[in-house]
């Protein structure tokens, strides 16, 4: 049933502890069910190979993208998004297909640039925060200035759930507030091996420490967090196990069930019998003999059934989901179905694309995945000229997947990709050899930036026939305005009131 699924990430800094916690979290939840461990029969257990064998080709996992755990009837769907430094699209849009999220902090560190920039973009679709701050078995700063930094700095209201006895050499537990119980660290390793202290004697100092902040932050309330207004905050040490057991009760207790999605015809409710859904994320060319892909669905209404058919907005005809990975899936019994907040992965050979609604009826559109503006432009520039054809192929499967965005410009021959971050052109470059035998490199381009241009069809036409030669194409023939420099947008918003100059195009 949706009610009893939490769909949920992790954001966090590199190095805060999100692995660390996600294998606590997976541990504790008991049982870890991947898609290399769906257990179905015929069709299902031959597609369940092929994918294994193709991870261990190439040395990446498809599993690990979604991970599911169950406990007192609740399935957890943990979707992983990339701990690179630098982000990428990917991960924006894996926020998209989340109903919430877990915030992990470094006691020593704060909030760091990747956490802000994560939380932002979970702000922007008011995903609730739950707020966990890590490493508390070590030194770290003032619990209070953490928690401050948290509320100044995203400009939240922070209600603490527990609090540190002590840090680092002085750490002696976590007090739970909600039954005032300590969990105490054990053996020469000082972990929490399970040892709850009903009536914790606390030193002094502490305890006045520990009332003084419960009477300092607000209550918990949970339709200020549902909204994403208040942020709960734990402590603890996923190292050590101290909160874990906790942040799985709160995503069960507190965290919102699968949420209606906005379409461009009003919400979608998960209630709603019409199977639907959205795809957020495709990882491509798994197969390097095959060129297939995987697309990753969000279900967001109905109750998806193996062999079901389905059709994408983008591709206008149905298709039958015949081998679905189904991330979901306890036994046999009921492997062959998923609910909305489950993620199930659809291979498929490049008809699927990021940013696709899928439904029975072919009736529903969602709204609210982006395309991002570019931050960073550059030219792509063949060392073998014959290979044209490839680049082209290639780019369009990589903008597709979400790896980079492509520009075509209307005059000349110099495609020009489009990032927003620096190790999507790593990323670039080395797929591009690898996967597609294409060596390229990257040249400087005079642009800055990109807006997709939309309006009337008199101002567009006056516009296109002034500014040729920093117009483009993207993939789907949208026309994009390349700016040399973010003032050139203004002026040609100014110039144009007829038209808009959006930092994002919706699909
Ligand atoms: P990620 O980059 O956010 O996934 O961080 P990891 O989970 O890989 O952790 C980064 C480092 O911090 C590793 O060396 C972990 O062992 C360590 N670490 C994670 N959690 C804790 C903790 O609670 N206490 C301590 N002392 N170290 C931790």
């Amino acid at each position: 049933m949706a009610s009893e699924r939490r769909t949920f990430a992790i954001i966090s800094h590199p190095d805060a502890g999100k692995t660390t916690l996600t294998e606590k979290l997976l541990l504790t939840g008991g049982a870890i069910h991947l898609a290399g461990e769906v257990k179905a029969r015929g069709q299902a257990r031959r597609a369940r190979s092929d994918w294994m064998k193709i991870e261990q080709q190439r040395g990446i996992s498809v599993t690990s993208s979604v991970m599911t755990f169950e406990r007192d009837g609740i399935t957890f769907n943990l979707l992983d998004t990339p701990g690179h430094e630098d982000f990428s699209e990917d991960t924006y849009r894996t926020l998209t297909a989340v109903d919430s999220a877990i915030m992990v902090i470094d006691a020593a560190k704060g909030i760091e640039p990747q956490t802000r920039k994560l939380f932002e973009v979970c702000r922007l679709r008011s995903v609730p925060i739950i707020t966990f701050v890590n490493k508390v078995d070590r030194e770290g700063r003032d619990p209070f200035e953490l928690i401050d930094e948290v509320a100044d700095m995203l400009a939240l209201d922070v209600s603490p759930m527990s609090w540190p006895i002590g840090m680092g050499g002085q750490f002696e537990g976590i007090l739970d507030y909600a039954t005032g119980h300590v969990a105490r660290p054990e053996g020469g390793s000082r972990e929490f091996l399970g040892k709850i202290d009903e009536d914790p004697a606390i030193p002094d100092d502490f305890a006045e420490q520990a009332e003084l902040a419960r009477e300092a932050y607000p209550d918990f309330d949970i339709d200020a967090y549902r909204g994403g207004d208040l942020t709960p905050v734990f402590f603890g040490s996923a190292l050590k196990n101290f909160g874990v057991v906790q942040m799985i009760e709160a995503i069960a207790n507190y965290a919102p069930p699968p949420r209606p999605q906005p379409t461009d015809d009003g919400e979608v409710q998960p209630g709603r019998d019409e199977v639907s859904g959205f795809i957020f994320k495709v990882q491509a060319n798994m197969d390097p003999q095959h060129r297939d892909r995987i697309a990753f669905m969000r279900l967001v209404s109905g109750t998806f059934k193996r062999g079901m058919k389905l059709t994408p907005s983008g591709l206008g005809k149905p298709i039958a989901v015949h081998s679905p990975i189904l991330f979901f899936a306890q036994d046999r019994e009921i492997a062959d179905t998923a609910e909305p907040g489950d993620i199930i992965g659809i291979p498929n050979h490049g008809t699927l694309r990021v940013g696709d609604s899928l439904s029975e009826k072919n009736d529903i559109r969602f709204t609210g995945l982006p395309n991002f503006a570019p931050e960073i432009l550059r030219r792509v520039v063949l060392r073998d000229p014959t290979k044209t054809k490839q680049l082209r192929k290639a780019l369009d499967d990589l903008s597709e997947e979400g790896v980079i965005q492509v520009f075509y410009p209307e005059i000349g021959a110099q495609w020009i990709i489009g990032v927003v971050g620096q190790l999507q052109l790593e990323v670039l470059i080395s797929r591009l050899s690898a996967e597609y035998k294409v060596e390229a490199v990257l040249e400087a381009a005079p642009f800055a930036t990109a807006r997709w241009i939309k309006g009337d069809a008199a101002a567009m036409a006056e516009f296109e026939s002034f500014n040729r030669p920093n117009l483009a194409k993207d993939r789907d023939g949208d026309l994009v305005f390349l700016a040399k420099s973010p003032w050139d947008v203004n002026y040609q918003q100014e110039k144009n009131p007829k038209l808009t100059f959006g930092a994002t195009k919706e699909r």
